[in-house]
């Protein structure tokens, strides 16, 4: 019997805030395996922030999503059919499957396709803590930051995947973990839930001065490491707040991600204050993962490393939570569930 698979494209590039109007969901038949080709049924969709700079033409360090193609994105699934000696039916598999229901693959190609364990772990984790989030988390902070006990690492969007990550591994390194999120709510959740020390909501401070002072009361003995995910207004505060010899991982600055400017207000104290600031692209440090995977996996299967998920149901529903992800909506790690 021919599956019928659910697709949906990127059809048009957006101008700014992108809309429902750029995807198009489309059906087509799954086409016959041929040799070394792997039919997925996905399970879960992760959506990220990347994929906003993906829709985007210009230069970046990631090629640009392809007009009219599938739109790109990781999978969770299971092997429904195989004609690969490594994978069998019922494997579960982590893969970038795209915004469709099903997805077939050349599993011969490098890192196409990855069977992964659930007995102590759920299948939708390999989209967060397990997988490139919990990786990026673990990457700036320990290979960039590098923080010692007693330091104080402060890490911006702190209730998302990636943020909720960054503090309970600074905690696990005995340093003080202070957050920045939107909402009363969120940061209720980073400091109970996730067990960061402090966490300051920055929707409660309008002007640079006022969340500055906030800085200071979570940060009372400055910031030592900065995990920087939104840029603006934040980023301006905590470098203001850093102590000599910082560091700063640049991992995301979403608050620019639909062409805002976000120009640095005191660029000058990376040099009076001796900061060290670099960015990083987790994908770039593939030799780094195993190790990081190892000490995320052994914290997840014991439980001690707490996330949370902010499911869509339905794939025609990932549009619409993709805009709320670049909104703030998502509360914790956005998924789509397709099965
Ligand atoms: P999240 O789960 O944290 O979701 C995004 C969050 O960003 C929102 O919930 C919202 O939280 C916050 N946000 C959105 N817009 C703004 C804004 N204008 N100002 C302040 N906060 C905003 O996403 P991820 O954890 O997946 O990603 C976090 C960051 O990490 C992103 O910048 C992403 O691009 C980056 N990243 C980088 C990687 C790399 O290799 N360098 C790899 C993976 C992610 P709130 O409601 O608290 O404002």
């Amino acid at each position: 019997m021919t599956l019928v698979n659910q697709q949906i494209l990127l059809v048009s590039r957006p101008l700014g805030e992108p809309t429902t109007e750029n995807f198009r969901l489309i059906e087509q038949d799954v086409p016959p395996l041929v040799d070394g080709q792997v039919l997925v049924r996905h399970h879960y969709l992760s959506l990220d922030p990347y994929m906003r700079g993906r829709m985007n033409d210009g230069r970046s360090y990631a090629t640009p999503q392809a007009l009219d193609a599938v739109m790109g994105g990781g999978t969770v699934g299971e092997v429904l059919e195989s004609r690969h000696p490594k994978f069998r039916v019922g494997d579960h598999v982590t893969g970038m499957g795209g915004w469709q229901h099903y997805s077939v693959v050349d599993a011969s190609a490098p890192s196409a396709l990855r069977t992964v364990d659930t007995t102590h772990i759920p299948l939708s984790a390999y989209l967060s803590v397990m997988g490139m989030t919990g990786v990026t988390a673990w990457l700036g902070l320990t290979d960039i930051i590098a923080p010692k006990a007693g330091e104080t690492v402060i890490v911006s969007a702190a209730s998302g995947a990636v943020g909720g990550v960054v503090g309970q591994l600074a905690k696990a390194r005995s340093c003080r973990a202070v957050g920045v999120a939107g909402g009363p709510e969120k940061c209720a959740y980073v400091v109970d839930e996730l067990g960061f020390d402090a966490c300051v909501d920055y929707k409660a401070h309008s002007d640079l001065r006022s969340l500055l002072g906030a800085l200071k009361q979570a940060c009372p003995d400055g910031i030592d490491g900065n995990f920087e995910n939104v840029g603006g207004m934040i980023l301006d505060a905590i470098m203001i707040r850093m102590n000599d010899f910082g560091r700063i991982a640049m991992c995301g600055m979403i608050a620019g991600y639909n062409g805002e400017p976000l120009p640095m207000a005191h660029p000058g104290l990376i040099l009076s204050s001796r900061l060290k600031v670099q960015g990083f692209i987790v994908s770039e440090h593939l030799a780094r993962w195993p190790t990081a995977l190892q000490e995320l996996g052994a914290m997840t299967a014991a439980g001690t490393l707490k996330y949370r998920e902010s499911i869509a149901e339905g794939l025609s529903s990932a549009p619409d939570a993709f805009l709320g992800l670049l909104k703030g909506l998502n509360f914790g790690k956005q998924l789509v569930r397709l099965t």
